[in-house]
C-alpha cells in the first residue's frame, strides 16, 4: 500500500501542475504563451496517464486489495474505478477523439458565428459516432447513454434522468403562467458598474458565507470556474460585466464549489479520496450557495444595506425589491443566462436530443428542427437562429455527451439536501437574515464536504437525505418561491 500511495502522490503532483497551468491560462497567461502551454499540458497529461495506467500501478492496486480496510479500502475502490475508466478505451480512440475535438471546436465557433449548422453537422456526426464507440467499450446493461452518464455521475442511468425530467415537466405550467404576466423591469441592474467595487463586494460576500481566503483566492476569467489542487489552495474565478448580478451570483456559485473542495479532510489531501464525489453533487453545492442562500430574501435583507454602499445607484431600492429583480423569470434562448425556474427546461431539451441521437432515433441533420420544436413545447419560444439555438453550447464539440443531466441533478439535490438541513437546523431564513452562515456551512461540511469521495454518489445522497434523489423537494420549494414572488 505504501508503494501505491507514493505512486498516486506522484500522479497527483503531475495533475496539480496541469491544473495550475490551466488556471493560469484562463487568468493571467499572456496570449503569446498559448502554444507552449498547450505543448506543456499535453505532455504533462500524457505522463500522468502513462504512470496511472502502467502495468506497475495496476499491479500495485491489485496487490493492495486483499485485507485492505477503512480508508485504504475506500481509496482502492476509487482508484480501481478510475483505472478501469482510464484503461478501457484504447489510446487510438482517445487520440482520435482529442484530434476531432480540436477540429470540432474550431468548426463549432465558426458555425455559431455564421449561424451555419450544416457546416458543423458532419463533424458532430463523427463525434456522436465516437461517443457510441466509447459507450460500447465502457459497457452498459440497458442503454448506451448509461455508460456515458456514468463517467460524470457514477451509478446514474438514462432511466434516472428520464424519471427526473418527466417530474420536472410540472414546471412548464408555472413558466407559462408567469409568461402571461407583465414582464418585470430589471433595467436598473444593467449599467457601467465599477469593477473595483464589484471585486471588493463579491470578495466580501464569499468571505462572509465562509469561503476561506487564507486557503483560496478569487480572480477573473472569461468563463467563471473553480479549480484547486489541495484543500489549502482553491481558486475561484468570476467576471465583471454590465449585468451586476452576473458577478455576484457567479461568485457565490463558484464559492459553493470552492467550499466543497476546502472541506476535504486534511488526512485525504493530495490523495484520490480528496475533492467532490460527482458532478451532480458538486453542482448541488454551488447551486445551494448561489440560489438557496444567495437568491433568498433573508440574504438581501442582510446584505442589501452594505451593497447599496458599494453601488449607490441602487440605494433607491429596498432589499425586497432587489430580491424580486434577481429572481425575475424570463423565457430565453440561452441556457447559461436562464433563471432558476426555466433552467432545467433547457437541460431537458439537450438530454432528450443527445440520447435520441445516440440511439439512432434522431439524425444529426434533423437536430435543429427537433431542438426548435422542444423549445416551443417547453418554453413556448422558438429560437430565430441556430446560433442561439442548437449551436449555443460548447459541450458536444468537446465530445462531452452525457454531461448535461448533472446540471439538473445538482438543482434537485440542492433542494433535497436543503430540506434535510432545515429539518435539523430550523428556519434557514432566520440564520441567513442574521448573517449566521457558520451553522449552515458546518452542517454541509459534516454531512457532505468531509466525506469527499469516500462514498458513491447515490450512497451519499441516501445517507444525507434518507432517500434516493427525487424531484419532490425541488418542485415544492421552487413552486412555493415563485408562486409567492408572482402572486399566483
Ligand atoms: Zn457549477
Amino acid at each position: 500500500m505504501e508503494e501505491l500511495r507514493s505512486r498516486l502522490a506522484d500522479i497527483n503532483a503531475l495533475r496539480a501542475a496541469s491544473s495550475m497551468m490551466e488556471w493560469d491560462q484562463q487568468t493571467y497567461m499572456p496570449p503569446g504563451g498559448a502554444e507552449a502551454r498547450s505543448e506543456h499540458l499535453g505532455r504533462l497529461s500524457k505522463l500522468a496517464h502513462e504512470l496511472f495506467t502502467s502495468d506497475e500501478t495496476l499491479r500495485l492496486i491489485e496487490e493492495s486489495k486483499p485485507g485492505a480496510a477503512g480508508d485504504d479500502a475506500d481509496m482502492l475502490r476509487v482508484v480501481s474505478r478510475d483505472a478501469y475508466l482510464a484503461t478501457k478505451l484504447p489510446t487510438e480512440l482517445v487520440e482520435e477523439k482529442s484530434r476531432l475535438a480540436a477540429v470540432a471546436h474550431e468548426e463549432w465557433v465558426k458555425a455559431r458565428k455564421e449561424n451555419d449548422f450544416k457546416g458543423f453537422a458532419s463533424t458532430l456526426e463523427r463525434m456522436f459516432d465516437i461517443a457510441r464507440q466509447e459507450a460500447e467499450l465502457l459497457g452498459y446493461t440497458k442503454e448506451r447513454y448509461d455508460a456515458l452518464l456514468d463517467l460524470y455521475e457514477e451509478g446514474a442511468t438514462a432511466a434516472d434522468a428520464r424519471v427526473m425530467f418527466e417530474a420536472l415537466k410540472e414546471q412548464v405550467e408555472l413558466v407559462h403562467a408567469i409568461a402571461e404576466l407583465p414582464e418585470v423591469d430589471d433595467s436598473i441592474l444593467y449599467g457601467n458598474w465599477s469593477i473595483p467595487a464589484q471585486k471588493e463586494f463579491t470578495e466580501f460576500l464569499v468571505k462572509s458565507i465562509g469561503f476561506d481566503m487564507q486557503r483560496g483566492r478569487q480572480d477573473t476569467a472569461p468563463h467563471p470556474f473553480c479549480s484547486g489542487w489541495s484543500r489549502g489552495d482553491v481558486r475561484l474565478t468570476t467576471r465583471y460585466g454590465s449585468y451586476l448580478p452576473g458577478s455576484i451570483f457567479g461568485s457565490l456559485h463558484e464559492a459553493g464549489h470552492g467550499m466543497y473542495e476546502q472541506g476535504t479532510p486534511a488526512k485525504w489531501d493530495l490523495t484520490p479520496l480528496a475533492g467532490g464525489v460527482s458532478l451532480g453533487l458538486h453542482e448541488s453545492q454551488s447551486r445551494t450557495w448561489e440560489n438557496l442562500v444567495g437568491r433568498s430574501l433573508g440574504f438581501w435583507e442582510h446584505f442589501f444595506p452594505s451593497m447599496a454602499g458599494y453601488f449607490p445607484e441602487l440605494s433607491g431600492l429596498t432589499a425586497k425589491e432587489f430580491y424580486r429583480l434577481v429572481n425575475k423569470v424570463k423565457r430565453s434562448f440561452i441556457r447559461t443566462e436562464a433563471d432558476e425556474l426555466t433552467y432545467n427546461l433547457h437541460v431537458m431539451t439537450r438530454f432528450e436530443i443527445e440520447s435520441d441521437i445516440l440511439d439512432g432515433r434522431l439524425a444529426v441533420k434533423d437536430l435543429p428542427e427537433a431542438w426548435n420544436a422542444k423549445y416551443q413545447a417547453y418554453l413556448g419560444i422558438t429560437p430565430e437562429t441556430d446560433s442561439v439555438g442548437c449551436l449555443q453550447d460548447v459541450h458536444w464539440s468537446m465530445g462531452s455527451i452525457g454531461y448535461f443531466p448533472t446540471y439538473s441533478m445538482g438543482n434537485l439535490l440542492s433542494y433535497q439536501i436543503w430540506a434535510k438541513l432545515e429539518n435539523d437546523l430550523g428556519d434557514s431564513q432566520e440564520l441567513i437574515q442574521a448573517g449566521r452562515f457558520e451553522p449552515i456551512l458546518g452542517w454541509l461540511q459534516e454531512k457532505i464536504y468531509t466525506k469527499a469521495r469516500q462514498l458513491k454518489p447515490k450512497d451519499l445522497v441516501l445517507e444525507v437525505t434518507g432517500k434516493p434523489m427525487g424531484a419532490e423537494d425541488y418542485l415544492r420549494g421552487l413552486g412555493k418561491k415563485y408562486r409567492e414572488l408572482y402572486e399566483l
